[in-house]
């Protein structure tokens, strides 16, 4: 904590430079030139809450209310899995008697039972993670059974008088102890792999951070197991939600690049989601300060996937994306920058989570797994799903890749040319 804060209060431009060159080796170190994707899924938007900043708040009358059927859930799922590419969501879910626990491990079902035929093998979603409400220990028990992924809650603001002033009191959210211990309830429960998360623009940056490192030191001390994922929201317009314009906490573009410099050195093992929220441009220098998540195809009105629903100015979505682009337009400008996008959910199928997957990033050893799978992984969606332009280019960032692991004469190199070759003979799903 004392680190941190004497490298907030930094001003010497310098300095901030190091701290950023330095963030970018961290992030090499512990996941190398690797990206993972994901798309959100919105399952509905029917809340008894009343958070100012967010236009599915209860009071926002003027917002078109639904939840998904689990017909509609396999549809969207179908797109995504089958169409786009995707093979991870973040899953979000308003906090609501019909967004339940028993709906959203019945909507987890129906996602992971989704299989999509494509050109050469099979559209699945591998992993489902879930945003959702703070949940009982017995409530996080049942969707642990079902596979949660990482479980995400924000606390939105760690500052207790900004909390109690943005989630008003008497609704369920107005607990800022019940919502912070979630993490706790989570381990308790058996679920291992946890998100957590500030919205940044509520109250002064600087606390924030210090929170989101607090809380990250307090997981790690408490369960051995630090945050699988660090996210850091900026507050966006909303419809008909005037709060979500922009205050005094305001958070500007250089701020915000501190913002995720600082995470990275402070919390050097854990993930860091840079969402469509922001702008092309933000995304395209902010990823370079250590993030290893991005969004993208993403639509975020309730069904949108579905019915081709963009309308940025709609009354069904939470708030307004600042990145439209496609997962392939994505990629590929990830692979012209020398990154491989990795598709890869091996980790978690082969029980690397939790206690053992921090050990292994702490000691930069998952990087190893996570290199041949990523490659493995990458030849799979550049076949079944890439625009030609987009797989010429990452064909060339997996033949770098690939000389890279001969020329270091890893032992499993005759391995990764088999299973490569395989793979393009239009085998699907080996991994390391
Ligand atoms: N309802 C659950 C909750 O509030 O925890 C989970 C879903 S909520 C839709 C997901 C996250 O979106 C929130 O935790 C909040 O940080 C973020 N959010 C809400 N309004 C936003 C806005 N106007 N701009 C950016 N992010 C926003
Ligand atoms: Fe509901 Fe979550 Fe929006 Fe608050 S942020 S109104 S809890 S959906």
């Amino acid at each position: 904590m004392d680190e941190t804060s004497a490298l907030i209060n930094v001003r010497d431009k310098d300095l901030w430079e190091e701290m950023m060159a330095l963030a970018l080796k961290i992030k090499h170190k512990v996941y190398d030139n690797r990206i993972v994707t994901f798309a959100p899924l919105y399952m509905g938007n029917r809340c008894v809450n009343n958070c100012l900043y967010c236009a599915f708040r209860h009071d926002n009358d003027l917002a078109e209310r639904r939840v998904l059927s689990f017909s509609e859930i396999k549809t969207e799922t179908e797109i995504l899995a089958g169409k786009i590419g995707h093979k991870r969501l973040i899953v979000v879910y308003g906090e609501h008697p019909e967004t339940d626990a028993d709906y959203i491990a019945e909507s987890l079902k129906t996602i992971y039972n989704v299989k999509v035929k494509t050109k050469r093998g099979w559209g699945q979603i591998r992993r489902a993670n879930v945003n959702a409400a703070p949940f009982s220990v017995e409530e996080l028990k049942k969707l642990n059974e079902i596979g949660i992924g990482t479980y995400q809650v924000f606390q939105e603001t760690y500052h207790h008088e900004t909390y109690g002033k943005v989630h008003p009191k008497g609704t369920l959210k107005s607990d800022y102890a019940w919502r912070l211990y979630c993490m706790h309830r989570a381990f308790e429960a058996g679920v291992d792999d946890v998100g957590i998360g500030a919205l940044f623009g509520l109250y002064d940056w600087k606390f924030e951070v210090m929170g989101l490192v607090c809380h990250s030191l307090e997981l790690e001390k408490q369960f051995g197991i630090g945050p699988h994922t660090v996210s850091f929201p900026r507050l966006e317009p909303a419809a008909n939600t005037p709060f979500a314009g922009g205050g005094k906490h305001k958070v500007t573009d250089e701020d915000f690049k501190k913002i995720v410099t600082l995470i990275r050195l402070a919390v050097p093992y854990t993930g860091m989601i840079l969402t469509a929220r922001e702008t092309p441009e933000i995304r395209r220098e902010v990823v370079s300060l250590g993030c290893t998540q991005l969004d993208a195809s993403s639509r975020i009105g309730i069904g949108a996937y579905a019915d081709g629903y963009s309308g940025q100015k709609g009354r069904r979505q939470q708030f307004l994306l600042g990145d439209t682009r496609t997962l392939d337009e994505i990629v590929r400008e990830e692979a012209e920058r020398g990154r491989i996008t990795s598709f890869c959910t091996a980790g978690y199928r082969c029980g690397r989570t939790g206690e053992c997957v921090m050990n292994l990033l702490r000691s930069g050893q998952e990087g190893k797994f996570c290199k041949l799978n990523a490659i493995l992984t990458f030849r799979e969606w550049l076949d079944d799903f890439a625009s030609p332009l987009t797989r010429t280019v990452g064909e060339k960032v997996i033949q770098r890749e690939i000389e890279q692991i001969k020329k270091e004469k890893w032992s499993v190199y005759p391995k990764l040319v088999e299973y490569y070759e395989r793979i393009k003979n239009g085998e699907r799903d080996l991994f390391f």
